[in-house]
């Protein structure tokens, strides 16, 4: 029989409601081999990067901060109330042992080691709640530890696949205990290295996590949930007019998560179109619905499709003695960036200087300027939002551009990118496309 991946966000078991939901949704589907890849629970990954940073840079009290995270779930698990809750209770405890081992000890590794190790149990706790409950429920749930499936190198906080080790390992794990009747439940997110450490694989990288279930096990389709009707024309929080896509090509996807559409993590799409395994984002509050399916069809017209990256840069570069910016200096400048992975979205070169449009992480933009200081002379733009209007018309981007200041303007194609500093607040009327 046909195995489907389901993944559900943290949105999508963000409370006991939602989470009775999920229930119903693989009651229905209980039936068939379904591998379903979970995140932690609403916020909980950014709860957990708190206590990180309370911990590390010691500008908290962690462990206070770590009493909010044991509420939320033990809250969530006293208003599912099921039979095995005490079971779930003992095993979230366990977890938040486990950090508070780490928050005993002295800080003595890297800031983005100790993040993977700290902010990957929020995936665990939320797995071992939901399998819990929907063993209660009669949902032949199988907990199944993602670590033990996919690895990764030692990249912390933004591990790269060993495609050939986790295919193995992946299907070493799976295959004895795939059968119609169970639901296997695993995390999204997290991985390990080959010495066992957890390791993650970046912000909202649970799509991920289940693509590569999906290409490692072939599915036959593989389905997000999400609490929006499918993939929009615009963010619905920050646009009036959004528009529904029924289709979308692989290639248009992966365009579309590249310029930075948050709906999907961008590694998703590459996996799935090697297999050419469809994908559905789905509403997770209607079922009817296979919301929108992106799959191998011919390009499609499409309409405008805007994409808002917030908390961008500007770094202005140039030499110190005043000097030409040589391709010495890019090969640099380059190389630094890469040391310090800084997410480049766009570039300009012109004769003494070269700007960036960057994701404004502080630590390690901060880190960068810093490694640039001794040769080059730096100013730094924050503040600021990248507008990309994929198969624009002349009003999207007169409507784009209205009542900003554009710093960079780049066109390439059917899209154009705009690096804009406005001063309104974030929402605001589109054009209707
Ligand atoms: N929980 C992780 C995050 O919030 C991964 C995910 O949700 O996809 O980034
Ligand atoms: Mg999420």
């Amino acid at each position: 029989m046909a195995l489907k991946v389901f993944k559900f966000g943290g949105a999508s078991v963000q409370d006991a409601t939602n989470i009775k939901n999920v229930c119903s949704i693989l009651k229905n589907h209980s039936n068939e081999q379904l591998v379903v890849v979970i995140s932690a629970m609403g916020k909980m990954t950014n709860a957990l990067e708190e206590v990180v940073n309370a911990y590390y840079y010691e500008n908290g009290n962690a462990y206070e901060k770590l009493e909010n995270v044991r509420k939320f779930h033990y809250d969530i698990i006293s208003a599912l109330s099921f039979e095995e809750a005490d079971l779930a209770y003992s095993e979230v405890n366990d977890h938040l042992v486990e950090i508070e081992w780490i928050l005993e000890e002295p800080v003595q590794d890297s800031y983005d080691y100790v993040y993977d190790q700290i902010v990957s149990i929020g995936e665990l706790m939320s797995t071992k709640i939901i399998a819990h409950y929907l063993r209660s429920k009669n949902v032949n749930a199988l907990w199944l530890d993602a670590r033990d499936c996919i690895w990764t190198d030692d990249t912390y906080r933004e591990g790269r696949v060993d495609w050939e080790m986790t295919k193995t390992r992946l299907k070493s794990k799976i295959d004895p205990i795939l059968n119609d009747s169970n639901v296997i439940v695993t995390q999204g997110f997290i991985a390990s290295d080959s010495a066992n450490n957890n390791v993650t694989l970046g912000r909202e990288g649970s799509d991920y996590t289940a693509a590569i279930f999906s290409y490692c096990l072939d599915a036959e389709s593989m389905h997000i949930w999400k609490d929006v009707p499918g993939i929009l024309t615009a963010d619905p929080q920050c646009f009036d007019y959004t528009t529904k896509i029924e289709r979308l090509s692989y290639q248009e996807a992966i365009e579309m998560t590249y310029f930075g559409a948050k709906v999907i993590h961008p590694k998703t799409i590459k996996p799935l179109q090697n297999k050419n395994i469809p994908l559905y984002v789905r509403p997770f509050n209607d079922e009817s619905s296979l919301g929108t399916c992106i799959s191998d069809v011919d390009e499609l017209s499409y309409p405008p499709i805007i994409v808002l990256e917030q908390n961008q840069a500007i770094i202005n570069i140039s030499t110190k003695d005043f000097s030409f910016i040589a391709e010495h200096h890019l090969s640099e400048i380059f190389d630094t960036l890469n040391r310090h992975r800084v997410k480049v979205n766009m570039m300009r070169n012109a004769a003494i200087s070269f700007s960036l449009c960057v994701i404004h992480d502080s630590h390690k933009v901060n880190a960068f300027l810093e490694a640039l200081k001794q040769d080059y002379v730096t100013d730094v733009i924050t503040g600021l939002e990248l507008i990309t209007i994929r198969h624009f018309n002349q009003s999207t981007i007169v409507e784009m551009k209205r009542d900003k200041i554009i710093l960079f303007e780049e066109l390439l194609h059917n899209t154009i990118r705009l690096v804009v500093k406005i001063n309104t607040t974030l929402k605001r009327k589109s054009v209707d496309i």
